[in-house]
């Protein structure tokens, strides 16, 4: 018995030993909702290997720079691909506009920056971190916000240039939901259950990372929820609901539908529960996941770091587009719950 004892000691020691040795560096996500029947192998594939170069690109950027770089690169590549619900790709409003929101968080400043209802960057990821480096504010929002960004230098493209045929098949079949119900015939169940009607997957991006130093940030981008009305706005761009990062306790992105995850403030939750209560990363974060109200297929999904580079990827959804990566550069993508 003593002998088992010291044997399963030693493997949880060499098991952490390792961990310590090759901590996660960052962690992604490419939205909760999954229906990876409806998606298809082929978008799966698309969206694996973007999602392995985000980290790439995101692991790359930490060992040049901070974790915030880190954060900001992997979002860049999620947001140009076309694949997800963030920069190209993002989903359309029942007008038949997108409309951007984004935040990032530096958790060793805890300066933070913000965008919403924008459609002529690029990149809104990297329009927050200019709002957060140089405008003295947090959050900014429309036409004076892109104009502001402009002026910075960040890069503006078109509206037409986040058009993909995907995003516009969605709100085709979201409009012909919508008409239904009104005509009181059977609609599609609620969205996100993974079911008709249903995008294949939500698809907002998400980081969270931290670099050698202990220094932890996240950001969060998206296009919103398809058929929304205009001007709404979720939890993506607002520090506390979407995004949180705090040296020394966590960076979370979330991800499902904002208005639930406003209410309940979830990433500044998570981090409370670990600063306040002690709770592990993996543990805050499955308590404020559980808190939420239940809807028909779940709420949605949350990623999140502490400062030893332990990980939560967790989800109430049929799944979650969602991937790791190590400082030597070991990769995990998943989408199913393990
Ligand atoms: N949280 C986003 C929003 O409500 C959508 C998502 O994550 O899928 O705008």
């Amino acid at each position: 018995m003593r002998y088992i004892v010291a044997f399963a000691a030693f493997l949880m020691v060499s098991t952490s030993a390792l961990a310590q040795d090759d901590p996660v560096v960052l962690v992604v996500h490419g939205g909760a909702g999954g229906n990876k029947k409806a998606m298809g192998p082929a978008v799966e594939k698309q969206c694996r290997d973007t999602m392995e170069r985000a980290l790439k690109a995101g692991r790359d950027a930490i060992d040049k720079g901070e974790s915030l770089d880190g954060v900001e690169a992997a979002i860049k590549v999620l947001e140009d691909s076309g694949h997800f619900n963030a920069g190209k790709g993002a989903v359309f409003n029942r007008d038949g506009r997108q409309e951007l929101n984004a935040s990032i968080m530096d958790g060793k400043t805890r300066k933070a920056g913000a965008i919403a209802g924008i459609c002529r960057v690029k990149n809104p990821i990297a329009a927050c971190r200019v709002i957060m480096e140089k405008s003295g504010h947090v959050f900014m929002i429309g036409e004076s916000a892109e104009r502001y960004c402009k002026d910075q230098g960040v890069e503006m493209v078109s509206p037409l240039y986040f058009w993909t045929d995907r995003a516009w098949k969605e709100l085709q079949s979201a409009n012909a939901g919508a008409k239904k119900k009104a005509a009181g015939l059977p609609s599609p169940p609620e969205r996100g259950a993974g079911g008709e009607g249903d995008p294949p997957h939500f698809g907002t991006v998400g980081a969270a990372a931290r670099d050698r130093k202990g220094n932890l940030a996240a950001g969060t981008s998206t296009g919103g929820i398809t058929y929304v009305r205009p001007g709404r706005v979720g939890d993506s761009p607002i520090i506390g609901a979407g995004t949180y990062a705090e040296n020394g306790v966590g960076a979370v992105s979330c991800t499902g539908k904002g208005e639930l995850f406003i209410r309940h403030t979830v990433a500044s939750d998570i981090a409370a529960r670990m600063k306040y209560a002690g709770d592990s990363v993996n543990l805050a974060a499955s308590k404020a996941l559980n808190g939420l109200p239940k809807n028909p297929g779940g709420a949605g999904g949350i990623i999140a770091i502490d400062s030893k580079g332990n990980v939560a990827t967790i989800f109430n959804t049929a799944g979650m587009f969602r991937g790791t990566i190590t400082q030597s550069g070991k990769i995990w993508i998943a989408i199913d719950p393990d």
